[in-house]
């Protein structure tokens, strides 16, 4: 896609908003929604319906409902309402007024059908599932019309009654509109507006046993709320003849315009509330927030910041066509936020124990470093060094062959400097039984702390540490993609099949600096030579620290994309 065309077609849901107002419509007012289904927790595509969504609304000075499309009584929970609200919120938007609930209009609806039968436009149809089906033919066959279509008014009003009073059972017959058994687009095919469903519903109770279907429900909301435009995904572009015809043939307040964009689907992820349900039904993560989630909540927790995900749902811009979006750029828009406000610190992953020969056991001296290289509003951070340091332990080698180039760490009997801190030298390694290296002692450089060495001694290079005494033991968890398929749920195989056996790795024993202990749930770092972290939210606290690793330092998608 060449640049002109990824602009324009990025921005044409505002060019439409644009040319409205332009023309005067809607008495200059813009009103979207967000529609979620209350049956699980939101994702990634949720995410850039919401930006989408609420983004249009803040850009033209309109208003954005949040509304539950709950007209489906078993599926939903109360649990994802809650999490559905705090998760728009934490994205960094608020919806205009209370949420908006479906199910609030069910009594307009039921008037809404009424009015259809009175019409002749809605009758009462006995036809089995499996019947109704074969009447409805299909894309290049006509249906047939059902032998109920017939029925009269009044048989159609009484019946219908009768449904509603829960006289018949479920499946035994539906409400259907009465368009076009011929017409080319099978939703206009006498499409069902009302099942028997006797579930008891979590905002209505058992006051229902009748159920509106998505497309009689989804225009009609639209339309009490006097949404302007119905912005949703390209599934829905052969409902919208539908749509209009509701609108058409009822005495609705307004009548909104249907919009629709491409879905975002990114490689190595699956989108599907149906198949994250499963993941969490069968205890393969650990929760709909589980960090390895495409959940919001679940990025949340890994560490993503509500910015980079508005940032990423900019970068792809809103299309007309279906494609598939490199996981490297949600990435990338995480590490360009981290790397400017994420707070720096030291972490030693994999502890070695350093002892420095040449200072005393129960001496601290304070060193200065500051939270962020390039933003010296954020202050400056405390790092105790003392006798005992953790260094990690790929950053050891009593291999001398190792050239400077290859291995710019502590090497036995050379330099290396401390970031912020001394140059040290390895002098002396000590073993356990098993012939294991448990620590190695060392010798600091007088007079090197933000100095250079005298002549002759040369630093490999810069390694991170931690004081032993004054750091902080903590849990870390490190973590990789869920799927190690490109397209987990586009093949053959079940999705389940392509989960990366080690997307989760947990290090019990790492040393943070007191920095990283202090912090609050939620903080964001980056660990010096390692990448990005976040302390969770929920299962670190003041005894055990916990923290997950967010994303490595490295850019895949830039170096792909600059090819
Ligand atoms: P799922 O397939 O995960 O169940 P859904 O579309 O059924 O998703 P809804 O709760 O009905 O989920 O979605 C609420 C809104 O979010 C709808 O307007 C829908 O079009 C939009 N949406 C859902 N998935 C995506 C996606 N991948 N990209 C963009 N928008 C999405
Ligand atoms: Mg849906």
């Amino acid at each position: 896609m060449s640049n002109s065309e990824q602009t324009s077609a990025s921005n044409f849901l505002q060019q439409i908003i644009r040319d409205d107002l332009a023309a005067g419509l809607n008495d200059g007012r813009v009103q979207t929604r967000f529609p979620p289904e209350p049956n699980g927790y939101l994702h990634i595509g949720h995410a850039k319906s919401i930006c989408v969504n609420f983004g249009l609304a803040q850009q033209f000075g309109g208003q954005c409902n949040l509304r539950f499309d709950d007209t489906n009584p078993e599926k939903e929970e109360q649990e994802y309402i809650d999490a559905i609200q705090e998760d728009v919120r934490w994205l960094g938007f608020e919806w205009s007024g209370e949420p908006r609930f479906a199910s609030s209009y069910f009594d307009q609806f039921y008037e809404w059908a009424l009015h259809l039968i009175r019409e002749g436009k809605a009758y009462v149809c006995d036809l089995s599932a499996e019947q109704a089906s074969e009447y409805r033919g299909w894309a290049t066959k006509p249906g047939r019309e059902s032998p109920y279509r017939g029925r009269s008014v009044e048989e159609n009003l009484s019946l219908f009654e009768k449904m509603r009073a829960g006289e018949f059972d479920e499946g035994a017959c539906v409400l259907r509109a009465n368009i076009d058994m011929a017409s080319p687009n099978m939703n206009l095919r006498d499409p069902i507006l009302y099942r028997i469903r006797k579930e008891s519903h979590h905002q209505t109770g058992d006051k229902w046993c009748i159920y509106p279907s998505y497309d009689f429900a989804h225009g009609q909301e639209d339309a009490i709320e006097r949404v302007t435009h119905s912005i949703c995904t390209l599934e829905f572009q052969d409902h919208r003849p539908l749509y209009e015809w509701f609108h058409e043939n009822l005495p609705v307040p307004a009548t909104p315009k249907q919009y629709e964009f491409a879905r975002l689907n990114l490689n190595y992820t699956v989108t599907s509330k149906r198949k994250l349900k499963r993941l969490v039904d069968d205890a393969v993560v650990d929760g709909w927030d589980d960090p390895r989630m495409p959940t919001i909540s679940g990025m949340r927790r890994r560490g993503y910041t509500p910015a980079a995900l508005r940032k990423f749902c900019d970068m792809i811009g809103t299309n007309r066509s279906d494609g598939i979006v490199d996981v490297g750029m949600l990435e990338f828009a995480l590490r360009e936020d981290l790397n400017e406000n994420a707070a720096r610190a030291m972490c030693v992953l994999n502890p070695l124990k350093i002892v420095i020969t040449n200072f005393e056991a129960d001496e601290v001296e304070v060193m200065k470093a500051p939270v962020h290289p390039n933003r010296e509003e954020l202050g400056s951070r405390e790092l105790p060094f003392t006798r005992e340091l953790y260094i990690d332990r790929s950053d050891f080698t009593e291999d001398t062959s190792l050239s400077r180039k290859k291995f710019k760490r502590l090497v036995l009997g050379e330099y290396v400097r401390l970031r912020s801190a001394y140059v040290i030298r390895a002098d002396e390694v000590i073993r356990d039984d098993t012939g294991e290296i448990v620590e190695v002692k060392a010798s600091l450089v007088p007079d090197t702390v933000g100095e250079n060495p005298p002549e002759g001694i040369r630093p490999r290079g810069v390694i991170h540490w931690v004081s032993v005494s004054r750091g902080k033991q903590a849990k870390v968890r490190l973590y990789d993609r869920l799927f190690a398929h490109e397209a987990p749920d586009r093949g053959e195989q079940d999705f389940i099949e392509h989960l990366n056996p080690d997307s989760l790795q947990v290090l019990d024993a790492c040393w943070v600096e007191p920095s990283v202990a202090e912090a609050a749930p939620e903080t964001r770092f980056q660990f010096e030579r390692e990448g990005y972290f976040c302390i969770d939210r929920y299962d670190s606290s003041g005894e055990t620290l916990v923290i997950n690793k967010t994303i490595g330092l490295k850019d895949t998608w830039v170096r792909k994309g600059s090819a």
